[in-house]
């Protein structure tokens, strides 16, 4: 364990108090109180607002919205004694650079196990994967269809059995995309950094891309404690409805919101507005209007989002203020950057950057200025 990375004590809102698990430490990897800004989306009716929450910005490598989680996550891991973290996730996956990047720092071994179409990167390591060799993952190929119940987990366990008994050290499972009870917490504590930025005065709804739950669970119960004046939106890349709000009762279960049987207290149905569809055409696969949503958001206004989540998020708010205004609580919307940049180095962004896109970013050979130039003798 690297000192570099002291546990920080832990004091939660004075909303949160209430909750039946609190995290008595955290370690600080992320700059907070990110920036907010205006963001002229092109083509929304104009009597919508948008700002940005710049959590592209809670770091360089680490950026995003994994390692507000992984703050309690890894002091949690810590603070039971364990040495190797464990996590899952798609090849292209933030969360596991993330937690391969900041397990690196503290001096933690890392164990990847990577949902992937194909089996044989055959050296190509591009964008997440790139950075999660050069830190030293160790990295394992699954193939996508897997089960993380059934297949992923019982290996996990297998190894950690392995490594305890070779070396001696304890292992740690990080869940899916950091959302537990634990890493939920990276979002309810970001609540208040809303609430410090002055935001629940100046908004009415907040819109964030939504996967394995624990961002949007995190913000719904920020704003279901202090008194419900906002509307949280998840736009689901993954998933339906029922799983999110399956997911996210879980949680609210194991704070103490909700009864262990479901039968009283808060129900997530209640608490967060899950946008069905805008997984598209599946998880971590994009339609060509998507990605040339991208290149339209990023050529407009220099903000550039990525294909996976931040940009399919984005591409269904604008469809939502345009089709279906009324879903909004008003019309002041915060939109949260997730991060993701890395996964525009994945190559997914290519056929819409080189392809049929708008003449303004063609690459022209340099010869050809020659014509349109006068050249000065
Ligand atoms: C993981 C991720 C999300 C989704 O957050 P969840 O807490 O998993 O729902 C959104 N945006 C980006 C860029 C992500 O990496």
């Amino acid at each position: 364990m690297n000192s570099d990375y002291p546990l920080v004590p832990y004091e939660p809102p004075s909303w949160a108090s209430r909750l039946t698990f609190i995290p008595k430490h955290r370690i600080q990897f992320a700059n907070r109180n990110t920036p907010i800004q205006r963001w002229h989306l092109p083509g929304i009716p104009e009597d919508f607002q948008v700002l940005l929450k710049r959590d592209d910005m809670t770091g360089s490598v680490l950026s995003g919205n994994k390692i507000r989680k992984l703050e309690f996550l890894l002091a949690d891991a810590v603070e039971k004694g364990c040495e190797v973290i464990m996590t899952c996730g798609g090849v292209r996956s933030n969360h596991c650079r993330a937690t391969a990047i900041a397990s690196c720092q503290m001096g933690l071994d890392c164990h990847l196990f990577l949902w992937s179409r194909t089996q044989d990167l055959q050296g190509q390591f591009t964008g997440n994967t790139l950075l999660d060799r050069m830190v030293g993952s160790n990295f394992y190929l699954v193939p996508h269809e897997c089960s993380f119940q059934t297949e992923i987990l019982p290996r996990m366990t297998q190894l950690q059995e392995h490594i305890k008994d070779t070396t001696g050290k304890k292992s740690y499972v990080v869940p899916l995309g950091g959302s537990n009870s634990v890493g939920v917490w990276g979002y309810i504590d970001c609540f208040q950094e809303l609430v410090s930025q002055g935001l629940l005065e100046k908004v009415t709804d907040v819109v964030v891309a939504s996967g394995s739950s624990g961002t949007v669970t995190g913000l719904a119960i920020g704003n279901f404690l202090t008194g419900n004046n906002l509307k949280i939106h998840g736009m689901a890349v993954l998933g339906d409805a029922a799983y999110f709000h399956f997911e996210a009762d879980q949680i609210l279960q194991d704070l103490g919101l909700q009864a262990t049987d479901g039968s009283s207290g808060v129900k997530a149905a209640d608490i967060m507005d899950i946008v069905e569809g805008a997984k598209g055409i599946g998880y971590g696969l994009s339609t060509p209007e998507e990605l040339e949503c991208i290149q339209e958001i990023a050529m407009t206004t220099g903000i550039l989002t990525d294909p996976c989540y931040t940009g399919k998020a984005a591409f269904h708010t604008m469809r939502l203020m345009r089709e279906d205004p009324g879903r909004f609580k008003g019309k002041e919307i915060l939109f949260i950057h997730t991060g993701g940049w890395f996964d525009l180095f994945s190559g997914v962004m290519s056929s819409a950057v080189d392809g049929k896109t708008s003449a303004e970013n063609k690459v022209t050979d340099w010869m050809e200025l020659t014509d349109k130039v006068p050249v000065v003798q």
